[in-house]
């Protein structure tokens, strides 16, 4: 029997208690079936722990424990300002762990260390706040165009919502789904990647702490065909929140269709990045490799299409390679200097060394990386990879790799970089490299894409929508734009004494 805590130390010599159980009214309990997940360090293939696994049964518990949580008198007649309050004090509870929870996600994600302290801990606190200062701002409007009536608006919390992550930004992820769902009044079964189940436990018991009443937040960690889908599927699930692959996102959005779920769907990406004659050519190198490299290239936004002018394209590939050269160390995730750590899974690892294997094949030019780096003889780490001389018919310039690997290809004229960035089925980021005023405006106003980096890339703001077009996505996340997806508007017409 898999224990519901767990003593840890991590390599960086950090001790902490894991919880392991899933999170039902807030309770950590074992699941039904004894199922369980096994947490790995990438860098070095060792377990860490193993975690309960839900099937449908604790699925279908932690559904009705949100179920009634929602009905319940204690979140329902909660005062919206206290919603709030609640929302800061889990803010102010992670910012006094997030050394633990860098900690956690490192060591279960792979990713760095200091990445996962200055980006995603920075980032899922400033979601926190952000949303928990706007759950009493949430309101309707008036019409009083007609004489002797008028009619307002309520907007209302949608339900029980399903949210579902991937591994990619485990606690932040976690935390721009919850933070609107809950400041809006809803109340959540949240299923983790499988990937990387830990973080989210220790946030877990978090809400706990905050005060939130039991059945608010429920957390279930599962596998994706057996706990994802028993949640896509639950007749009392009103909506779902998806973040994850665009095949992922086809399944639940043709298993919601059955019972008309609401649904906010965040998917895959190709995203471009264009680099005009004009541009700074140093800080268009130094964007576009971050735009690719961070986060080992687990970036749903990552400019993985890097389109260069032919005058400069020469010169752009040859500061790119000194760029990946001096900046890209591959290591463990826990060492000052990295740059890169390994890959999340086995999985991913082997997926991406097919691809790369698929470029080669495909006449690309493989300027840089394409193996595997030995560190330490285990761990799943892949060299910074670089392709030049890319066409648009490659697998490798059309299908999202999800890992460090980039594409460069030439254009002549504006015209043609345009076409080529939105001959793609996704539409999430571009990125536009210009010091031409009308150019860059021009050019994000006629790409297909949901966010545009002007002179930048990998841009988030908690109070900008974030999301995409095309098959990236329905619906948009963070900003106020967030509220719409988890309100829903009743309209109430008063008549004030017009008689029949
Ligand atoms: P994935 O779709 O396999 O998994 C994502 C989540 O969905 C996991 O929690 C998984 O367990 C669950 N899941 C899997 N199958 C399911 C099913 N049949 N029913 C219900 N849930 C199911 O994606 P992945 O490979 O783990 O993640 C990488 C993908 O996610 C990439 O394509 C990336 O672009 C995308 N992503 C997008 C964004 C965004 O905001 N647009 C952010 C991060 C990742």
């Amino acid at each position: 029997m898999t224990p519901l805590f767990v003593d840890l130390q991590a390599p960086n010599g950090v001790e902490y208690r894991q919880p392991t159980g899933l999170f039902i009214n807030n309770e950590f309990v074992e699941s039904s079936s004894n199922k369980t997940i096994v947490s790995l360090d990438p860098a070095t293939e060792r377990v860490i722990t193993t975690v309960h696994a839900a099937d449908p049964e604790d699925v279908n518990k932690a559904v009705n424990a949100a179920r009634t949580a929602f009905h319940g008198p204690s979140w329902k007649q909660m005062p919206a300002s206290k919603r709030g309050q609640l929302l800061s004090r889990l803010a102010d509870l992670v910012e006094e762990n997030k050394e633990l929870f860098a900690t956690i996600d490192a060591w279960d994600n792979g990713k760095t260390y200091h990445e996962a302290l200055e980006s995603d801990l920075v980032d899922a606190i400033s979601v926190l706040r952000y949303y928990s200062g706007w759950a009493d701002k949430i309101s309707g409007q008036t019409t009083t165009a007609i004489p002797l009536k008028f009619a307002y608006t309520l907007r209302q919390p949608i339900g029980v919502v399903a949210q579902i992550i991937p591994w990619n930004y485990p606690l932040s992820m976690a935390t721009w789904k919850l933070g609107p769902a809950l400041a809006c009044g809803n109340t959540v079964v949240l299923k983790p990647a499988e990937q990387t189940p830990l973080s989210i436990l220790v946030l877990a018991d978090l809400v706990k702490k905050a005060g939130f009443p039991p059945g608010v937040v429920n957390i279930v960690n599962g596998y994706g065909r057996e706990a994802g889908t028993a949640l896509v599927e639950h007749p009392l699930v009103d909506k779902i929140a998806f973040t994850g692959s665009t095949a992922t996102a086809v399944g639940i959005m043709t298993a919601a269709a059955k019972t008309l779920k609401n649904i906010t769907l965040e998917t895959g990406g190709k995203s471009p990045l264009l680099v005009f004659e004009d541009a700074d050519l140093d800080q268009a190198v130094k964007w576009s490799h971050m735009g690719i490299m961070s986060n080992q290239g687990q970036i749903c936004t990552a400019t993985s299409r890097i389109l260069v002018q032919d005058s400069i394209y020469d010169d752009f590939v040859e500061k790119f390679l000194c760029r990946v050269q001096a900046v890209s160390k591959v290591g463990n995730q826990w060492e000052k200097d990295t740059y890169q750590g390994p890959q999340v899974s086995k999985s991913q690892y082997d997926q991406i060394l097919g691809m790369i294997d698929i470029g080669c094949q495909e006449g690309a030019v493989l300027a840089a990386g394409g193996h595997p780096v030995d560190v330490g003889g285990k761990g799943f780490f892949i060299a910074p990879t670089v392709f030049t001389n890319v066409r648009p018919s490659m697998r490798i310039f059309k299908e999202e790799i999800f890992g460090p690997v980039v594409t460069i290809m030439r254009f002549a004229t504006e015209e043609e970089a345009i076409t080529v960035a939105n001959t793609s089925i996704y539409g999430l980021g571009a990125a536009v490299f210009t010091t031409h005023l009308e150019r860059a405006h021009r050019v994000a106003d006629q790409i297909e894409a949901g966010m545009v980096w002007i002179n930048s890339s990998q841009d988030s703001d908690v109070r900008v929508p974030f999301g995409g077009v095309k098959q990236s996505g329905i619906g948009r996340e963070l900003g106020e734009a967030a509220l719409e997806a988890y309100t829903q508007i009743k309209a109430v017409h008063v008549n004030m004494g017009s008689k029949l």
